[in-house]
């Protein structure tokens, strides 16, 4: 039976600590980290992480500050970046995708000044990801599943690592961050998606399966090795009777079979998720530091 990497427990420890930091800050300063989170449109599920990600900064002793709208031209949210690029008061700016149909999300990303791009999502940030010079910031949730694995000691030093997904927000800087020369990443990388031919021959090679296509228990037992890492990604609802909500969410590995053959794998839902709020509120408070002239 596999170890079950507790992103739970990761992502308090972290809150908890960025909470003794931020108080320490505040005594030294006499000033919050503060997030600007940038909200447009209806989306219900957007709400929810938008309350979540609020709520979070609230316990970690970090200001929040809602820009909430139903509808905005496109040159209104460019001109809302840019003043809050310009606001000294604002330390990390999030705007929470996806963005209305109409709106531009790529120019909007590419708007926000980098050293607030608390996200990891600008180009000036994802492409120092790739060339191994420091970003100010990594996406929070391939940094969150970074953290997990370093919690937990996990050496993927020459390992085969699989990744299922080449999105910009998960697949593409997971595999461009446990390719670098990092503690406990230095793996050999293989990205896979939709076209990929052969994708069960990748699996049954890898070492470390890091599964981000948002397919519910695509991943199944007889395509994974003996003890290999499983970081399941994955945020899926299946219709569940049983359940009072009429659903029940679940990740892109078909757990149950598969945890009987891993070494280590990540539960969902209390895994890789619940590490991504933990990462922006690391890099929140690391956009003070660095704009207050402090060391990181
Ligand atoms: P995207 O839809 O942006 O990307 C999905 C990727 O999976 C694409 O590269 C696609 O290939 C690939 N893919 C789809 N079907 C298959 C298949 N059958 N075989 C191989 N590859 C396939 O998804 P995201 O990266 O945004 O999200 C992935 C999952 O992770 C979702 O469930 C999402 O909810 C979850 N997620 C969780 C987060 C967290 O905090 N834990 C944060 C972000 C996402 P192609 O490029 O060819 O289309």
């Amino acid at each position: 039976m596999a170890i079950i990497i507790d992103g739970n427990a990761l992502s308090k420890k972290i809150k908890d600590n960025l909470r003794v930091e931020t108080d320490a800050l505040f005594d030294k300063t006499n000033k919050r980290p503060c997030l600007a989170v940038v909200l447009v449109g209806e989306n219900p599920a957007s709400h929810i992480y938008v309350a979540s990600k609020e709520k979070a900064c609230h316990h970690s002793g970090i200001l929040s500050k809602s820009y909430k709208v139903e509808n905005m031209k496109e040159t209104e949210l460019e001109e809302l970046i840019l003043k809050l690029n310009q606001d000294p008061e604002i330390n990390g700016i999030l705007v929470q995708l996806p963005l209305p149909e109409g709106l531009n999300e790529e120019k909007i990303i590419d708007l926000i000044d980098p050293i607030k791009d608390v996200d990891g999502f600008h180009p000036y940030n994802t492409g120092k990801l790739w060339i191994n010079l420091k970003p100010y910031f990594f996406p929070c949730t391939p940094w969150g599943i970074y953290e997990l694995i370093k919690e937990y000691k996990i050496d993927l030093s020459g390992k085969e690592v699989v990744v299922l997904g080449r999105s910009n927000i998960v697949g593409k800087p997971i595999a461009g961050i446990l390719l670098q020369k990092f503690p406990y990443a230095d793996a050999t990388v293989t990205v896979c998606h939709s076209r990929t031919k052969n994708l069960e021959e990748h699996l049954k090679r890898a070492d470390v399966i890091v599964a981000a296509i948002g397919k519910p228990e695509f991943v199944k037992e007889e395509w994974v090795k003996q003890g290999a890492v499983i970081i399941d990604v994955g945020i899926n609802r299946v219709a569940d009777e049983t359940s009072p909500k009429g659903y029940r969410v679940t990740g892109d590995v078909d757990f149950q079979t598969v945890e009987k053959k891993a070494s280590y794998i990540t539960p969902v839902p209390g895994g890789v998720g619940a590490m991504t709020i933990a990462v922006l509120l690391q890099n929140t408070v690391k956009a003070f530091k660095i704009q207050n002239g402090m060391k990181d």
